[in-house]
This record gives structure tokens, C-alpha cells and sequence, in this order.
């Protein structure tokens, strides 16, 4: 009598291997799981319809549980059999380290995800761009270079929000407008002329729309904003439905902010855009804008899962993380500094200023 291989808890996702039935791992930049025993390995479908957008003005008039509130899963591992309690969409066991997907919703308050942004970059290539990005830092201690091994890195998704937003503003602002008046001055004795510019300025107001599509905002907090904007873009407009198999062995965080401040980080992206459009629309030498007011309208939006690679690596005793676009291969991260290097130079710059004045003074002295 044969056993039939272990059902996973509902809420949770393994994909059994089909040689061995160890939990298969997703492969970035390919479209298969692998058997990180076995080397098996298997194709995944990928979906046919791309990822769906939604009305984001009928989910915002619904009350929704802060995602920060919300419990984390009960998760039994098929690998070990182990119970735990995870509050992330993918991880790792915590006993054997065998990937684990989350598809618990929290009875319907976390929003599942939309679409996935392929991996584009492969381990091994995001390997390349950070070694190379390690060698390449200014005033990095020499021994950076050795830290650089790709078998540290994870694949990983960030959640993103992305709105789509048909806005009209209608604004009030001033159009500058410059003329040149000649002066007269008196220099050494002598009288001259010269012209000056002035700016005259006009009311000005008027209507401007623009379409906007996926405007992205982080459903995160770490890293922090201003990282993420470094670490852009990536390429939405190649998303693919959801599929859980693509986030077997990676880390993919919940969201922790929720579509509403999303909204509202959206749009502040969007009326700096907005901001440039009416400055054009205004014309002249010069503008100054006054007010706008936006009505928003046909706003979709969709939570999609980014994808990057994740190092981290320990150094005099400090840990840095370091973020790989898996789209284009960008490298964003902390570094270490080497202040004997900095040191060194300081020294050198000071001795270079020191014979550069020598030899300036000697040269005036003959
Ligand atoms: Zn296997
Ligand atoms: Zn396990």
C-alpha cells in the first residue's frame, strides 16, 4: 500500500517534488521550480491573462483591518512537520528551512496579491552586479572585496501598490515674462551701460489632465522610501497574474501599508508631475503656481510583488544589506568605510595642496 504524500495545511503552499517530494524552490529568471535535493525540476504554467486591475474607489469604501493588526498564519510544514506561526506571504521554515508560500488571507482582510513582476536578472548575474558594485565603492576597506559570494543572496518581492488615475486640475498661477532695461553705471571714472533683466508677471490659469499608470508606492517601510525610488524602476508593464508557485523559496513580506496611504503617496508623486504639466501649460520666461485642484477619476489598482535580490553580509562585525533590481540589475545598499583610506587620502590631498602652493610661491619668487 502506497501513502499518499502529506496535503499541506489549507493556508499555506509547498510544491512537492516529483522524484523525492521535498519542497520544490522557484528558479528566478527561469519559469520552473527545482528540487534543491533531486535537481528536479518543473515547469509552471505561466498564467495567460496578465495581472488584473480593480476599482480602487469601491475597495476604498469598504472598511478594511490595518495590515498591521492583522494576525500571523498557522503554518504546518510538509517537509518536517513542523507548526509555526508566520506573518509573511513567503519564507522559509523555521526548522528546515524549506520554502513555505502563505496563501492565508486573514478571512479576506489581506489583500491578495494581483501580479508579479518577473526576474529578469538570474542569481548568478545579480552575483556580477553586486561584485562589481563592491569593487567599485570609494573608500570600501580592501576586504570588501572578499565578503562578495552570490550564495548569499535571496531572492526576494517587495509589495507595491499601483494606481492608475485619469486627473484634470484646474490651477491658478502667475506667468513671468522678461524685459531688459539698459543702465548706466560709472566705473574707474568712466560712464558705461549694461542691460538688466526684469520679470513681468501675468495672472495665468487654466486646465490640464493627465493619465497616469501605475504609479507606484511602497507597501512597505523598510527599506524606506527614498532607497526604493533609488533602487527604480521596474518594468510593471510586464506583470503576470499571481501564481503562488513563483514565490517558492523567495521572501515576500505582507504589506504593511495599506492601499489608502498608498493612495495617498501616489498621489503626492502625481501632483509633482501635475505641478510640471501646469508650469508648461502656463508658459513664459518663468511660472509661479498657485493653486490646483485635482478631481481624480477611473482610478484602478492592483498590489503587485516586485522582485529583487537580497544580500546581506557581515563586516567588522556590522550587518549591511544590500538590494539588487532583478529587473535591470541596479545595486542600491550599505557599505562599509574605510577610514584608514579616507585618512590616507586626506594626507595626500593636504601633502598635494602643500607642493602645489610651494611651487606656486616659487614660481612668482623667480
Ligand atoms: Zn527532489
Ligand atoms: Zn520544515
Amino acid at each position: 500500500m502506497t501513502t499518499p504524500p502529506p496535503l499541506p495545511k489549507p493556508g499555506s503552499h509547498q510544491y512537492a517534488c516529483p522524484s523525492c517530494g521535498a519542497a520544490l524552490e522557484f528558479q528566478p529568471g527561469t519559469a520552473g521550480l527545482s528540487c534543491p535535493y533531486c535537481k528536479a525540476s518543473l515547469d509552471i504554467t505561466a498564467p495567460e491573462a496578465g495581472s488584473t486591475k480593480l476599482d480602487y474607489m469601491s475597495y476604498a469604501a469598504l472598511s478594511h483591518v490595518p495590515a498591521v493588526q492583522l494576525p500571523a498564519c498557522e503554518v504546518v510544514c510538509v517537509n518536517c512537520g513542523s507548526s509555526q506561526q508566520m506573518s509573511v506571504v513567503a519564507g522559509r521554515c523555521q526548522s528546515c528551512k524549506g520554502p513555505i508560500v502563505v496563501t492565508d488571507d486573514c478571512g479576506g482582510e489581506l489583500k491578495a496579491p494581483d501580479g508579479i513582476v518577473p526576474f529578469v536578472v538570474t542569481k548568478a548575474q545579480a552575483g556580477e552586479h553586486f561584485k562589481k558594485w563592491a569593487t567599485t565603492r570609494w573608500f570600501a576597506p580592501t576586504a570588501l572585496k572578499k565578503v562578495v559570494r552570490t550564495e548569499s543572496m535571496r531572492g526576494a518581492y517587495l509589495p507595491h501598490w499601483g494606481f492608475d488615475d485619469a486627473t484634470t486640475t484646474d490651477y491658478t498661477g502667475q506667468r513671468g515674462e522678461h524685459y531688459y532695461t539698459t543702465e548706466t553705471y560709472t566705473e574707474n571714472g568712466q560712464t558705461r551701460t549694461r542691460q538688466v533683466q526684469h520679470t513681468a508677471w501675468y495672472p495665468a490659469s487654466g486646465r490640464v489632465s493627465r493619465d497616469f499608470v501605475d504609479v507606484l508606492s511602497p507597501g512597505v517601510t523598510e527599506p524606506d522610501h527614498e532607497m526604493l525610488e533609488k533602487l527604480g524602476p521596474w518594468s510593471t508593464a510586464n506583470a503576470t497574474g499571481y501564481q503562488s508557485e513563483f514565490l517558492a523559496g523567495t521572501d515576500a513580506p505582507r504589506y504593511s501599508v495599506d492601499a489608502a496611504d498608498g493612495f495617498g503617496y501616489a498621489k503626492q508623486v502625481m501632483a509633482g508631475v501635475i505641478e510640471d504639466d501646469c508650469r508648461q501649460d502656463i508658459g513664459g520666461d518663468e511660472q509661479r503656481v498657485g493653486s490646483m485642484t485635482t478631481s481624480d477619476s477611473d482610478v484602478l489598482f492592483r498590489l503587485l510583488l516586485l522582485p529583487l535580490w537580497l544580500a546581506t553580509y557581515v563586516f567588522a562585525g556590522e550587518l549591511f544589506q544590500v538590494y539588487v533590481n532583478a529587473n535591470t540589475g541596479k545595486v542600491i545598499g550599505q557599505r562599509p568605510y574605510s577610514w584608514i583610506k579616507i585618512t590616507a587620502a586626506v594626507i595626500v590631498g593636504l601633502i598635494v595642496a602643500g607642493v602645489v602652493f610651494y611651487l606656486y610661491r616659487n614660481g612668482h619668487q623667480s
